[in-house]
């Protein structure tokens, strides 16, 4: 049975959208893919994920302070601070200011107020002083900070319709969705993005691999958001991609150019019929409850210490005795992944994706 009628005959693994954190979690765990982007089920993110949006925020507003000085506007809305008078927007500041606020709406239980503010800003002061400052927003012309964007690929390959057993019909396009952290003209008809990375390695989480010059070549993130930016910028014929490793390897500039978009979809179209080929989800980093379990790579569901490294290795809401993974591994085993995703899942939250706006690819 070919894969389009699948498509059409019952429901597989139901996917509307990708953003590179899906893209990603796909590659690392299905299961954890599954859970969170089908069901929709929280992922908690680390306490070093925080850390990482506490940088990112305080560039943010460093690059919406220049943006004002361009326009001669003296005042940006942010969605965490509210209105930020550029006056105050001196990078020390906003680092306090962005680890206060993320300390009062992040629960981690091992902050280390100290250490883990003096970590934000020396990386902060490292990303803008890297180079004379070449990648300091506020040495840019800044066109836009955590840009947005949501659009469906009008691609034949594209499509989907799924039928689930309530009798419910979802139909339309894969969407690609993401946040771009900052885009800078270079001169007329150039743009450069930057995507800050915040982590302590420059590896592929789902292969361990580290990533070099050819290995960013075929990042699903810069691919995506090099892809994306087209479509936001159609004007636009030069779009420069850099993913600057603040604590691991600096910046690496990508000469992807629209010539890159075939091989662009081709990635993102075979990713999209990889997920929907699965009825039972892998639990890819073979944790203990699993059917050949790993202890070299099952640090990525559990730690070593015994803690739960992943989410969904906590115990279950639905039964304490199972993780809510091995919860939803049974589940699926027991009455299929379709029924699953109709009891467990967020239906209306999947049909709101494929209702997204957004601009669309041509
Ligand atoms: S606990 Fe491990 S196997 Fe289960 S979802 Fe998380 S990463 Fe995947």
């Amino acid at each position: 049975m070919g894969l389009a009628k699948l498509r059409i005959e019952c429901v597989i693994m139901l996917t509307t959208y990708f953003r590179s954190s899906s893209y990603n979690t796909f590659d690392n765990c299905q299961m954890q893919y599954f859970l969170n982007y089908v069901l929709g089920l929280e992922y908690r993110a680390t306490l070093k994920a925080t850390l990482g949006n506490v940088i990112h925020k305080a560039l943010e507003c460093l690059a919406l302070q220049k943006k004002c000085q361009q326009e001669g506007l003296r005042v940006f809305n942010d969605d965490a601070f509210g209105k930020v008078k550029i006056s105050e927007c001196d990078p020390d500041c906003l680092i306090e200011r962005s680890f206060d606020w993320h300390r009062k709406n992040f629960t981690h239980d091992d902050w280390d107020n100290s250490a883990d503010l003096k970590f934000c800003r020396k990386y902060m002061h490292e990303a803008l002083t890297f180079d004379g400052g070449r990648y300091d927003p506020r040495n840019r012309k800044v066109i836009e900070a955590e840009q947005r964007f949501d659009f469906e690929i009008e691609k034949s390959w594209a499509k989907y319709c799924y039928i689930l057993p309530n009798g419910k019909k979802l139909e339309g396009n894969l969407s690609l969705k993401g946040t771009i952290d900052l885009i800078t003209e270079v001169r007329p008809g150039v743009l450069e993005i930057i995507d800050w990375k915040t982590g302590k390695h420059r590896t592929n989480f789902a292969t361990g691999k580290v990533k070099d010059f050819h290995g960013l070549m075929d990042d699903p993130q810069l691919r995506m958001y090099h892809y994306a930016a087209h479509q936001l910028y159609p004007e636009i014929k030069h779009i420069i991609m850099t993913i600057y490793y603040i604590q691991a390897g600096g910046p690496f500039t990508l000469p992807l150019g629209p010539e890159d978009f075939a091989k662009t979809e081709d990635m993102i179209k075979n990713q999209f019929e990889r997920v929907q080929r699965v009825t039972r989800p892998q639990l890819n980093p073979a944790p203990p409850w699993s059917s050949r379990p790993n202890k070299f790579t099952n640090w990525k569901c559990v730690k070593k210490s015994g803690q739960p490294f992943c989410t969904y290795a906590k115990p279950s809401k639905h039964d304490p005795n199972k993780t809510e993974c091995q919860f939803f591994r049974d589940m699926v085993n027991k009455i299929g992944i379709e029924k699953v995703t109709e009891k467990y899942g967020d239906i209306d939250k999947l049909t709101h994706y494929q209702d997204g706006g957004g601009k669309r690819a041509k």
